[in-house]
């Protein structure tokens, strides 16, 4: 069994907390994403649950080991760093063969694995270049393929795919997944893009400066963010937010009273996916401001009630700066957040 148990991590440098508290557990198998902005800690969680870093407070647990003290080779784990650790010096095969040769594997034995990994990563062909000829997502998948070379029981990932462009990215997720899934690998995997992370995670973590916000499945990060910082950090383009205030026994947002939450100072929510013209719902007026053709649909911007709101339209509508647009807000997909503490109100 290689599950992961996180409690009560905490990690200073002088004065300054990066991380405060994190209690997580990851069960075997799982594949957890740790998602949050430039500076939240993610990368820091993931040295200490490596051993490449000491926390200053609580435990990790692999299994049924604490590892908190241990070095990261007695932690059982293969890891790919954003720096890679690529020796340059060695070709590609020795450098995804690298981990096996320490594990003593028969010759046979480590060339079927260094070629089954190099094929996932599709660098079959670079497998006789030197690394240090190599460009830096060539590099950044000889990383990847060595940590999946070892087929080790808990992969640790620091943006692994952020040196490829966006088609390779596409191709080498997918490939990643399922690799994942069916050598049933427990993965803590860090990204800034969300949408890496929706595709990838059973489930995400979502961090902000230092503590984790909500750990759920993608489906359930979307649909119900557990504060406002998650609405508005998940989804591209994100969640609109409208101010409101409590009138004549409901709750007034855009010039009209609504049913809303019976406790708190409400904020109002929608995701830009969720407002169509026409239908049954609350009715936002506003004025267009920009108009996006991006293929498959259009992005609106809009104000409304003085803020600045997106919507998702028919790339067949035909609309121009300056035009008044009613939307509908789809009551199902409406979303409560506390003005002060940020949390979603029920
Ligand atoms: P990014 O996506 O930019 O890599 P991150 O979420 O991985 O960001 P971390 O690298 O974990 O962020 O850093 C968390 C915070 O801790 C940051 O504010 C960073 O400046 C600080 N920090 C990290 N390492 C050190 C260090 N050695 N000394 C002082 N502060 C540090």
């Amino acid at each position: 069994m290689a599950n992961i148990s996180i409690a009560g991590v905490t990690r200073s440098y002088g004065t300054f907390t990066a991380l405060h508290g994190i209690d997580l557990a990851i069960a075997d198998q799982e594949f957890m994403v740790l998602l949050g902005a430039s500076g939240c800690g993610k990368t820091t969680l993931l040295r200490l649950v490596a051993g490449l870093d000491q926390a200053s407070g609580g435990r990790i647990k692999i299994g049924d080991k604490d590892v908190t003290d241990l070095p990261p080779r007695q932690r059982g784990i293969a890891m790919v760093f954003q720096n890679y650790a690529v020796f340059p010096h060695l070709t590609v095969f020795e450098n995804i063969a690298f981990g096996l040769r320490m594990k003593k594997l028969d010759e046979a034995a480590i060339k079927s694995k260094v070629q089954k990994s190099a094929e996932l990563m599709h660098i079959e062909q670079l497998l006789q270049r030197y690394s240090g000829q190599l460009s830096g997502g060539q590099r950044q998948r000889v990383a990847v393929a060595r940590a999946l070379a070892m087929e080790p029981e808990v992969l640790l990932m620091d943006e692994p795919l952020s040196n490829l462009d966006a088609l390779l990215r596409l191709e080498m997720r997918a490939e990643l997944k399922s690799v994942l899934r069916e050598s049933k690998t427990t993965t803590i995997y860090v990204t800034h893009d969300q949408v890496e992370a929706m595709s990838l995670a059973d489930r995400i973590a979502v961090m902000q400066g230092g503590k984790i916000v909500q750990c759920a499945d993608p489906v359930e990060v979307y649909r119900n963010p557990a504060t406002r910082f998650v609405g508005g950090f998940i989804g591209n383009p994100p969640m609109n937010f409208l101010p409101a205030r409590r009138a004549g026994g409901g709750i007034e947002v855009a010039g009209q009273i609504i049913p809303g939450p019976a406790t708190g100072t409400p904020v109002f929510g929608i995701r830009p996916e969720d407002v169509a013209e026409g239908g049954e719902g609350p009715q936002l007026t506003g004025t267009v401001r920009v108009v996006e053709p991006l293929g498959a649909h259009l992005l609106a911007t809009l104000t409304v009630a003085g803020e600045l709101f997106r919507a998702v339209l028919d790339s067949d509508r035909k609309i121009a700066p300056g035009d008044t647009l009613t939307l509908t807000a789809r009551p199902d997909r409406i979303r409560w957040f506390d003005a002060e503490t940020g949390l979603a109100l029920p």
